[in-house]
């Protein structure tokens, strides 16, 4: 079966004497190796202002605290998604207030956001779902008229662009994801990208119990109690060496998406879905509308390849229930869209197989 989604690992023999090293090499803990990670990341992603993490979801955690969001305040966000995204702002105690999503491409609609900001609306949290990126362009408006900050979950999305530039330095936070399946794994681990330098310090003190690693352990004096968030030097060197791949597997991902929004236009069925402007897709999964869902994924399955909507609708939730409302735009897309397998694992011949098989029909 080609899996929708796989782990990518640096080859043993490069991997696992860097790993052995740092094992043995006295201090395992957050140390040189996860500063170096964090400049390599930083050059990346074209922002200096990164802080690593053990996951995606606390640099969720971390942007929607850093804006002092708690009880009583309300974050826009989108239902189509990973549960991470709305638990981190549940975890805060703030509401969930769903925006619903554009028909065409199943990311947040921002003429819905518009219409959801009340006087409690703290954060527009926005997902830029299956690697496709948002419409910044009317975010960003929505955003500079109303004051309020954007958190930009960039989880399924390394090596997405907007304006030309990598997604990771347009929103006041962006987090990323370095999860077991994502586009770079460290096992587990995350990274926040700040716009501005100023809130680094708050949020490196907010990753460790509310200490500051850069102060002397005896000198420093926690004012507000932090998580334990951080990285270690394991995860760290792991990153560092699968950092060395990331081009191959990002142009693999995006190779195979331009090749199924090629061959896949016009096909009878088949509805693609369009880019906004400004933005380029880093294809993490291959997502599109098709008639008859429940017919083409058997069909799919059948001939060995995984199809299906990978995500639970988040307003589904029982934990959600407070913030239930009519979402008549995800409920469409929601029940004709599928994610197909694009990444770095599907070879030539398996997107040909794809394509001949979706053109057969189902
Ligand atoms: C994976 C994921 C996260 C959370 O990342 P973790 O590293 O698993 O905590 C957040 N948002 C989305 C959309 C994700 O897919």
């Amino acid at each position: 079966m080609i899996p929708i989604v796989k782990p990518f690992i640096a080859p043993a023999e490069v991997m696992l004497p860097e790993i052995e090293q740092t094992l043995y090499s006295g201090y395992i803990a957050e140390g040189e190796k996860v500063y170096e990670f964090e400049k390599i990341f930083g050059d990346y992603i074209q922002n200096p202002n990164v802080l690593s993490l053990n996951s995606g979801t606390a640099a969720l955690h971390i942007a929607l605290m850093l804006e002092g969001i708690g009880p009583g305040d309300e974050v826009i966000s989108t239902a189509l998604t990973a549960e991470p995204t709305n638990v981190a702002i549940k975890l805060t105690g703030a509401k969930v207030v769903w925006a619903d999503v554009d028909i065409q491409t199943g990311l947040i609609d921002p003429e819905s956001i518009r219409q959801k900001i009340t006087e409690r609306t703290k954060a527009i949290m926005v997902v830029h779902y299956a690697g496709m990126v948002c419409n910044m362009d009317e975010i960003n408006a929505i955003s500079a008229e109303t004051g309020i900050p954007v958190i930009e979950d960039n989880a399924h999305a390394m090596g997405s662009r907007y304006n030309g530039k990598p997604v990771g330095s347009n929103s006041a936070y962006t987090c990323f994801s370095l999860q077991a399946i994502k586009h770079l794994t460290t096992v587990d681990g995350g990274f926040i990208a700040l716009k501005s330098p100023e809130r680094l310090s708050d949020g490196r003190k907010l990753r460790w119990f509310g200490l500051d690693k850069k102060v002397p352990r005896l000198e420093n004096d926690i004012k507000f109690p932090g998580y334990k968030y951080h990285m270690n030097n394991v995860n760290a060197t792991i990153g560092l060496v699968q950092m060395r791949y990331i081009d191959h597997i990002v142009g693999k991902h995006k190779d195979n998406g331009l090749y199924f929004d090629r061959e896949l236009a016009g096909v009878s069925g088949v509805t693609l879905l369009p880019y906004y402007q400004h933005t380029e897709p880093s294809y993490w999964l291959y997502t599109m509308k098709v008639e008859n869902r429940s017919d083409f994924v058997r069909m799919m399955t059948e001939n060995g390849i995984a199809a299906s909507e990978l995500h639970l609708r988040n307003d589904r939730h029982s934990v959600f229930a407070e913030s239930k409302c009519e979402l008549p735009a995800l409920d469409q897309f929601y029940s004709t869209f599928v994610h197909i397998p694009c990444g770095w694992w599907v070879t030539e011949e398996d997107r040909e197989k794809i394509v001949t098989l979706i053109k057969k029909g189902w």
